[in-house]
């Protein structure tokens, strides 16, 4: 999940623009997201590797967790 680092909520988040990379024409191995917090104007960007089952946040977002931790 992505939460406003500024806020700690996903509640104001919106996503202005979303992006899925292609490979070959065929397979989606990139998705890019970008975020904006209409509380606080806070922007930062998710990114998800599927090659390397990767997740990476920049800017004013941050990336939870809703895993339990013991499972
Ligand atoms: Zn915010």
């Amino acid at each position: 999940m992505i939460t406003c680092s500024n806020c700690e909520t996903p509640q104001f988040l919106q996503i202005t623009q979303s992006r899925v990379y292609f490979e070959d024409g065929e397979m989606i191995n990139e998705i890019s997201e970008s975020y904006e917090c209409t509380l606080c104007g806070s922007t930062g960007q998710y990114v998800y590797d599927e090659d390397h089952d990767e997740e990476r946040v920049s800017g004013d977002v941050e990336l939870t967790t809703e895993r339990p931790k013991y499972a």
